[in-house]
């Protein structure tokens, strides 16, 4: 008889110890290519969650507001180091997780230690401001200082990714965090732990509490939080704002979207359709920035649509291990049957399926949760297909004839996180950049992302921005100190000027 191995069991990380479940409540996470249970995650309770806030709290109270600007980004560079030499091994726990191909997987990791490199490079030099009063006797500054202890809810399709972007901040504005990662994907947030104390980042900086929305909702109504940052849907985004309002802590939203990438007649046409496959089919399709409504004007319509429907059946679907594999696996089961219940309604809907649209199964795709990549033509905005954020490789092309109509289906959606313009036109760029009410706009590139930019969406796609100035200005605040040096006796009733 075959003996059951155990699976590796993941415990709480907190205060630097890891820290078994009270209740012993276990579960399975899967990797979505064999289907087979990998790793046993910790479903933490809300006396667990409240316990990583109050070692977070003590940590920052303690030890970590203490640290100077140079002590956090020297920590910060030897991290980034550390998550360079473990890129690989990152991306391929992150791709035995989530079943995104390694190549995107190792890259998002190597991106981490970049955007670590970025912030690293501002903790010692926030220097706040001397403000001249109207009184020559006083003496005015606004220093920024950390808020203290963020809570960082993240989604699975980059988990890794998300979190970099938000710790790398929190640890140069010098808060520490409590992180509940995905249900779906907790693995790699969790061995970040050791990798923060191979660094030598004191213990209780980084704590992590694993589980299901029932932890994400735990933490989301704690108190003792100074900002909630949370990568996720619309709806648990709602659910989230809603638990933390009750304690006014403030939320960071990074949520979903339905952007528009939209192709004028007079665009690079390889460029563009290559730009279109980087925006759906990438990462199949579980990218919030997909470009997942592909505008096309309509004098180039026919051409595109060929274009993409030839290309797609193209596009090698296996391991996502294998270095060659363009697109892996998608992430979990309740995504693959969202995705699959959506390109059935589609179908009702009236939109022409031009490729895919069923499950890819067979050769070498084993047991794996593969989508065929699918476009619909013919769409029109108003439908599901359009209006909804799929997050799986389906591709909604819409024709349209002139530029303002191109404006007005594009912002016609209560999304508004990224869009794409083709054209060679300079004067357009400026005139439809300027119309799209979108946090971001590609102009002949798309899902190109930089340490250095602000990244976040406008409507339903939430509010507040990571990476850039912006992301890191989010976790801290001012605190002003107005001196006062005149040796004159002041009136106690009336308001000093
Ligand atoms: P999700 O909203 O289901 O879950 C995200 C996280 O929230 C998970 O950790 C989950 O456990 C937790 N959660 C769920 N319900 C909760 C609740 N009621 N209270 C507290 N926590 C709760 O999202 P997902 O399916 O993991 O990820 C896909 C979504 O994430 C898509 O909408 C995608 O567009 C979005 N996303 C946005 C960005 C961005 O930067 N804007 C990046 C990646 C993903």
């Amino acid at each position: 008889m075959q003996q059951a191995v155990a699976l590796p069991a993941y415990d709480l990380y907190i205060g630097g110890r890891w820290v078994p479940p009270r209740n012993k409540d276990r579960f399975p996470t899967y990797n979505p290519f064999t289907q087979q249970a990998w790793a046993e995650i910790a479903q933490a309770d809300a006396d667990e969650v409240a316990m990583a806030i109050r070692t977070a709290r003590d940590t920052f109270e303690r030890v970590w507001k203490h640290k100077t600007g140079l002590e956090r980004a020297t920590l910060m560079f030897k991290l980034a180091d550390l998550v360079d030499a473990s890129a690989e091994r990152i991306g391929k726990l992150e791709t035995t997780d989530n079943g995104k191909v390694i190549r995107e997987t190792s890259g998002q990791a190597r991106y981490l230690a970049r955007v670590l490199r970025f912030y690293a490079g501002y903790a010692d030099k926030l220097w706040g401001k001397v403000i001249p009063l109207d009184r020559a006797d006083v003496f005015d500054y606004a220093a920024m200082v950390p808020l203290g202890v963020i809570g960082l809810i993240t989604a699975w399709n980059s988990p890794m990714s998300l979190l970099g972007n938000k710790l790398a901040a929190c640890l140069a504005a010098g808060n520490c965090v409590v992180v509940k990662p995905s249900e779906h994907a907790s693995v790699t947030t969790l061995e970040f732990g050791k990798l923060m104390e191979q660094a030598g980042f004191p213990a209780g900086v980084f704590n992590v509490v694993t589980g299901d929305a029932r932890t994400g909702a735990a933490l989301a109504s704690a108190t003792g939080l100074d900002k909630i940052s949370f990568t996720g849907s619309a709806g648990a985004g709602r659910a989230i704002s809603a638990a933390a309002s009750k304690n006014l802590t403030p939320v960071i939203m990074e949520l979903g979207g339905k952007s528009p990438n939209i192709i004028f007649a007079d665009a690079n046409l390889d460029k563009a359709c290559n730009g279109a496959f980087a925006g759906i089919f990438a990462a199949t399709g579980q990218t919030c920035i997909a470009g997942s409504r592909l505008l096309v004007q309509r004098p180039i319509y026919n051409e595109v649509v060929t274009r993409l429907t030839m290309r797609a059946p193209k596009i090698r679907l296996g391991n996502p291990l294998d270095p060659n594999t363009e697109m892996g696996t998608v992430a979990n089961q309740p995504q693959l049957d969202r995705i699959m219940g959506y390109i059935n309604s589609a179908k009702k809907e009236g939109a022409r399926l031009m490729t895919g649209g069923e499950r890819a199964t067979g050769g070498d795709l084993g047991n794996g949760l593969f989508i065929q990549p699918t476009i619909f033509a013919d769409v029109r905005n108003d439908m599901k297909l359009a209006q909804e954020e799929i997050f799986g490789p389906v591709l909604a092309i819409i024709p349209f004839d002139t530029e303002e109509d191109a404006i007005a289906i594009g912002n016609d959606s209560r999304f508004g996180l990224a869009s794409g313009i083709w054209t060679q036109d300079v004067n357009r760029v400026h005139r439809v950049a300027k119309a799209l009410h979108t946090g971001l706009v590609w102009v002949n590139t798309y899902r190109a992302v930089g340490a250095q930019i602000p990244f976040g969406g406008v409507k339903e796609s939430g509010h507040g921005r990571e990476r850039g100035q912006e992301g890191m200005l989010e976790f801290m605040t001012t605190k002003n100190v107005m001196i006062n040096f005149s040796e004159e006796d002041r009136d106690p009733f009336a308001i000093q000027t």
